[in-house]
């Protein structure tokens, strides 16, 4: 690794070098390796190119770029946007990075040599495409559709994900975003409220927040973020639920140290206290509650002192948040979250959240829950094909629902346990497709068990990962600055009386280098090579947001001449749906086994001399799709922990301290970070920014930096109603020099 650590150094120092030049002269050379200004004064041809949406998060802010004598040297905020504006984040900026990053993957690739060890051999497309086309078919024929899995992950996986799903016709698609992520979140509400609640709190026009567990600031997403803040300085009072005093702590008027996985006790005391104070919107329920009665009695026992024990935290301080609440009442923001898959125990904590809004009468009205839903644009796809044989691991032998709110796809430990017993039939074919299932789902070694018993492996990605270190073909996909793609519809951000709602379909900025390729031909040659040409829905991606588009009225061409996004009046926000009602006790739930209403499951303590282990997103990077980009990692190369000032004292830690870590099952972490000491954190957690430690040595500057949080959890819970991970139930102590270090909890 000589090499790389040279190199790591080179690029990190010329990256400084670039940040202090005026960005406008850092040019990446065709080959990418170079960072540095080449153009000769007085030689320049500059342009601003429109039509790009950023893919650095998920959040889709859109771009425009500036070229200079045609090649992209910087990223801005399209001028027009009623999104993001001319705002982008640190990440969005480093998408120039993402460009010219050398560590991209250029050409296909075949493994060679064994799957976690790879030796990369570069074959043509046709080679590549032929191999992924002939054994997936055969995997296909030998075991049906459902001998195939797919994990998918970003827009690009969309087209491929429904190829696989619709017309190949296999269940077994499980995306990191719903079983790992989100997907409690939006079945809860919609078991709620009939509706996915995104993250659409009205912040602006809040008199008061409650936060559980987000931490803004650290987690940025741009027109989001502005929400926030436009509520903070219109004086909204903020209320924060969080183990750890995150970057939103700071800034709250109420900081609930709570401890972890005890949140919905926390939420049914506060409900308790409205109901039986009558503190809540009786005239909002009247109409529009649903369950009532049996809700209040299910939350009975609820009492303040009750929930402070459980929660760790005083009965007072429930009653504050409580009362600032209700005080605020309707125009309150409870914000439904979006990373929330924590304790295993996480749909009925939405389902709280999402009652609470309704006892608070805070949905379609200022400062509380609104949809931001954009206008209709078309979804041409693959169509949907019968498929008798294909069978749903979700349903077992009486036809019933394991998991009966799961979100779209099939929970990600159904696929594992099935793939690795073979039973009820075998997985033999995997397709993974701008995710990395080692970094994202609790037990790596369960995961890579899974892929070394596949027939065939294939990733499809931008840069190498963890596991395109599995694949037997790694393919090379353009990226969001190279490509047509998926069309971002929204609204205004700031929810104001001029509603206005964009159109906005991501353009290239500048054509594809080296032998990368977008998701549409990708897929379009793989089905041909199964026997599925005729099936083919679209012949080009181009053609495919063309058709799209044409459903709106509009084309690429009008869209580009109206500057990238075309904006057309809105609607009111906050006109309450004719249907509309808030199941506070929901019979379908209860009809299934599971409780009606929102209840408190309480999760296992730390062991003695462990902490729990608990993560989040840090600014500069997107968990670790990041990790690599030299601008980023110059900002934040590693994962310090976070632990308790008074127990790393006793403990013999400092700040700065070298630390690995050793889970509750014995596993050990391959890396190290530092100690960071807070008074600002639980004593019975340590906390860490997610997606470090890469293990793949194709990431040059990010390999080995950070520690790879993911890997210490070897314990798996999942959620009883979806069957998505409980992320945060995973428990560790410190090893310094070699040394155990056991974490004095009960201090
Ligand atoms: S929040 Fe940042 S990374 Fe995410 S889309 Fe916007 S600019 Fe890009």
């Amino acid at each position: 690794m000589a090499f790389n650590l040279t190199r790591r150094k080179f690029l990190q120092s010329a990256s400084l070098a670039a940040v202090a030049l005026p960005l406008s002269k850092v040019i990446a050379s065709e080959t990418g390796v170079t960072r540095s200004p080449l153009e000769p004064a007085g030689s320049f041809k500059d342009e601003t190119v429109v039509g790009g949406v950023c893919e650095m998060c998920f959040w889709r802010c859109q771009l425009v770029g500036k070229k200079r004598n045609d090649r992209l040297v910087k990223l801005e905020g399209n001028p027009k946007s009623i999104d993001n504006g001319t705002s982008i984040c640190a990440r969005g900026n480093a998408g120039i990075q993402l460009l010219y990053d050398p560590d991209r993957l250029k050409f296909p690739l075949k493994n060679v040599g064994e799957r976690g060890k790879p030796k990369w051999k570069k074959i043509s497309w046709k080679e590549a495409l032929d191999e992924c086309g002939s054994k997936l078919k055969k995997v296909n024929e030998t075991y049906g559709p459902q001998g195939i899995c797919m994990f998918p992950h970003g827009s690009t996986a969309k087209y491929p994900m429904h190829f696989f799903e619709r017309t190949v016709g296999t269940h077994n698609v499980s995306e990191a975003s719903f079983f790992q992520c989100r997907g409690i979140r939006d079945t809860a509400y919609l078991a709620t409220i009939g509706m996915a609640p995104g993250e659409n709190v009205d912040m602006p026009n809040a008199k008061a927040i409650l936060v559980l567990g987000g931490h803004f600031g650290e987690n940025i997403h741009i027109s989001h973020i502005k929400r926030y803040v436009k509520g903070l300085q219109n004086g909204a009072k903020f209320i924060v639920v969080d183990p750890r005093y995150s970057a939103s702590a700071a800034k709250s008027d109420i900081w609930v140290k709570i401890k972890p996985g005890t949140d919905t006790a926390f939420l049914l005391a506060i409900m308790n206290y409205l109901v039986t104070t009558k503190k809540y919107d009786a005239d909002f329920i009247d109409e529009y509650g649903d369950g009532f009665e049996e809700f209040t009695k299910a939350i009975q026992g609820w009492s303040l002192e009750r929930a402070a024990k459980e929660c760790d935290i005083p009965a007072a301080q429930i009653k504050e948040v409580a009362i600032m609440l209700a005080e605020n009442a309707p125009n309150v923001s409870i914000h439904p979250g979006r990373h929330v898959s924590w304790y295993g125990n996480d749909f009925q904590r939405q389902r709280a959240l999402a009652c609470l809004t309704g006892l608070l009468g805070a949905y379609f009205v200022k400062g509380g829950w609104v949809p931001a839903k954009g206008p209709k644009v078309g979804k041409i796809s693959w169509a949907k094909q019968e498929h008798e044989a294909a069978h749903n691991l979700n349903m077992n032998e009486d036809e019933e629902m394991r998991y009966p709110f799961t979100p779209p796809g099939t929970p990600t430990e159904l696929i594992r346990d099935t793939a690795l017993s073979g039973k009820p039939y075998p997985i033999k074919g995997c397709v993974i497709w701008g995710q990395n299932p080692i970094q994202t789902i609790p037990g790596q070694q369960k995961m890579k068990d899974v892929l070394k018993q596949m027939d065939f492996v294939m990733c499809v990605d931008v840069m190498p990962t963890d596991v395109t270190m599995w694949a037997d073909i790694l393919l090379p996909e353009v990226s969001y600055l190279e490509r047509y793609d998926l069309i971002k519809t929204g609204t205004q951000w700031d929810f104001s009386e001029k509603q206005q709602q964009y159109i906005a379909p991501r353009m290239p900025l500048m054509a594809p280098m080296f032998e990368r390729k977008d998701q549409v031909y990708i897929t379009n040659e793989i089905a041909k090579r199964m026997g599925y040409e005729k099936d083919i829905p679209v012949k080009t991606i181009e053609e495919m947001v063309e058709k799209n588009l044409a459903v709106a009225g509009l084309s690429l061409a009008q869209v580009r001449a109206e500057g990238g996004i075309h904006i057309q009046a809105g609607k009111n926000p906050y006109q309450m749906p004719e249907d509309f009602e808030v199941l506070f006790f929901n019979e379908d739930i209860a009809d299934v086994g599971f409780p009606g209403a929102p209840t408190y499951i309480p999760v296992k303590d730390s062991p003695a001399g462990f902490a729990r282990l608990i993560y989040g997103r840090v600014p500069v990077h997107t968990f670790n799709r990041t990790q690599n980009n030299v601008w980023l990692n110059n900002a934040m190369p590693s994962n310090p922990v976070w632990l308790n000032d008074e127990l790393a004292t006793k403990m013999g830690l400092k700040d700065g301290d070298v630390v690995g870590f050793i889970n509750q099952d014995g596993f050990k972490s391959r890396t190290t970070t530092t100690v960071k000491t807070t008074p600002g954190i639980r004593k019975d957690v340590v906390y860490m920014g997610h997606g470090y430690g890469t293990a793949n040595p194709l990431m040059s500057v990010a390999v080995d930096a950070g520690v790879d949080d993911t890997s210490l959890m070897t314990k798996i819970t999942l959620d009883p109603e979806t069957g998505a991970h409980g992320m945060r139930n995973n428990f560790v102590k410190f090893i310094k020099d070699g040394n155990i270090i056991d974490i004095p909890t009960s201090a």
